[in-house]
């Protein structure tokens, strides 16, 4: 079955239980201070969760474009190296607003799985929250543990702590315990190999979990007590991605249709090839999924810029030019031939994309036009620098000036070192960047805004980013 019909499939499916079908809303965040993205359905429906307003209607199901770069979701590190953590991704959800349960959302999850997915139910496993005997005191969830039994074998219900099944939205309001379905993506022979007990293990790199149903039936109060909620919600989140790769029976995100046709325009683009060297695979995959992100946020009206939701997005399209730089060889503009495929396969699902394919193609083309000259520049000195260098190992701080006044990754600094049998100084370089963290930090201590300017007095010069995944936001100057 194709993404384009289990998407829509999962839809007709709420609908016929009476479901109202919504649109997912923006995956850029105007208008809430404590969230940059959307990083799961429920987040457009948070007020009616908080009973801060009361909603049209009490059933809802959607397909909500996600992105987890920041904050408490951050799965950024993660891609390209699993083949299932994107930073952008569709949650399938279905929400019960005071309406049903437990019964029906546990019926219909596995109705839907077993029936109209026809997932085979031994490759199934479902999660229970245990109980805490923390201030808390919870007990096990039993009422969902009965509930499961009617439909899945006893040694298929696992049992989870407070972190894996009960969820929490903050430090105040609704939470509840949560299930969460599990597939198992091995073949028969594959966990025929493994002995009995180890068949039961989810922390298995193959044993990946698709579907969260949360029932919120708790409110934590403001002194940090629980009280029970007058009306139980259900929330529910599915990785789109996730559903598809185990309907087209693959073993990887990266081989279901949604990515395919990205991953053979680049192979065309850059002459290389996915599924034979691991370097270039995972290049490949941070590719296709970042180019999602920046599409999908420019498409909000989110363009790549020096602050806030803009600066996540140039870092992640930059994230993405470097690895095709390094790995594959790219040194011209290259990725905003994508958004024309990836129009393609999602305009239907996501019309934004259709009608703004031109300016993303146009922003994006721009940013990587600026950032491959960039590394052109970092290119040049680095090379300057091996010149000047007596013996093998390459100064630290000298490596720092170059990531710091030109933004030139480190990463790739030592890469190419490492090519030309040079190695780098890296606690010269740490060292370096912890002074320099020093000094940003009793900089920004009277300066309000995210980022430092360094000298306010004189004209300045914008020189670079920083680039580090890991640092704080900043933008450098310097006198001129
Ligand atoms: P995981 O444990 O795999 O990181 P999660 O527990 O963080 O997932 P939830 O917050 O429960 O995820 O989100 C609901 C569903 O969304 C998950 O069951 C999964 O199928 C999907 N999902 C979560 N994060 C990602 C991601 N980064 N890329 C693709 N799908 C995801
Ligand atoms: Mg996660
Ligand atoms: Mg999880
Ligand atoms: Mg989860």
């Amino acid at each position: 079955m194709r993404s384009q019909e289990i998407r829509a499939k999962f839809l007709e499916f709420f609908k016929e239980r009476t479901h109202k079908i919504v649109p997912s809303a923006p995956m850029v965040i105007k208008d809430d201070p404590t969230l940059m993205f959307t990083n799961a359905g429920m987040n457009q429906f948070k007020e009616f969760f908080l009973g801060n307003s009361v909603p049209k209607h009490t059933r809802v199901a959607d397909s909500q474009k996600c992105l987890r770069v920041s904050g408490k979701h951050n799965d950024l590190e993660e891609v390209g190296k699993d083949t299932y953590h994107h930073t952008m991704f569709e949650m399938l959800g279905n929400w019960s607003f005071g309406d049903y349960f437990k019964e029906d959302a546990i019926a219909w999850a596995w109705e839907f799985l077993t029936e109209v997915c026809e997932i085979d139910k031994d490759c199934l496993y479902v999660t229970v929250f245990e109980g805490s005997k923390d201030a808390d005191n919870l007990e096990q969830d039993t009422e969902a543990l009965e509930l499961w039994r009617k439909h899945v074998a006893e040694d298929r219900i696992l049992f989870g702590n407070k972190a894996d099944n009960f969820w929490e939205m903050g430090d105040q309001g609704p939470c509840g315990p949560c299930s969460e379905i599990h597939v198992d993506i091995r073949t028969k022979e594959e966990k025929e190999q493994v002995s009995g007990a180890s068949l039961v293990n989810m922390d298995h790199p193959e044993v990946v979990e698709i579907w969260n149903l949360v029932f919120m039936q708790y409110n934590r109060r403001a002194n940090g007590n629980l009280e029970p909620l007058p009306a139980k919600h259900v929330d529910t989140g599915m990785g789109f991605e996730r559903l598809c790769m185990v309907m087209q029976n693959v073993r990887s995100n990266y081989d279901t249709d949604i990515f395919t046709p990205l991953i053979r325009e680049v192979e065309t683009i850059a002459n290389a090839k996915y599924g034979k060297d691991e370097k270039v695979d995972i290049a490949i995959r941070v590719i296709v999924d970042h180019i999602r992100a920046v599409a999908f946020s420019i498409a909000d009206g989110q363009l790549p810029s020096n602050t806030g939701a803009g600066y996540v997005i140039r870092r992640i399209l930059r994230r993405a030019i470097r690895y095709g730089f390094t790995f594959l060889d790219t040194k011209d503009p290259f990725m905003y031939r994508l958004v024309k495929v990836l129009a393609d396969k999602m305009g239907e699902a996501f019309p934004e994309l259709r009608v703004q394919k031109q300016l993303i193609e146009n922003v994006i083309k721009e940013e990587e036009q600026s950032f491959l000259k960039t590394l052109d520049q970092g290119l040049i000195l680095l090379d300057t620098m091996i010149l000047a260098n007596k013996g093998r190992t390459v100064d630290g701080r000298k490596a720092f000036e170059l990531y710091d006044t030109f933004g030139f990754p480190i990463d790739l600094t030592a890469l190419i070192l490492g090519e030309r049998g040079y190695e780098l100084d890296e606690k010269g370089f740490e060292a370096a960047m912890q002074e320099q963290k020093d000094r940003s930090r009793s900089a920004s201590e009277v300066s309000k805004d995210d980022w430092v300017v360094l000298s306010n007095d004189l004209e300045q010069e914008f020189v670079g980013y920083d680039l580090m995944e890991t640092s704080v936001k900043l933008v450098k100057y310097r006198k001129v």
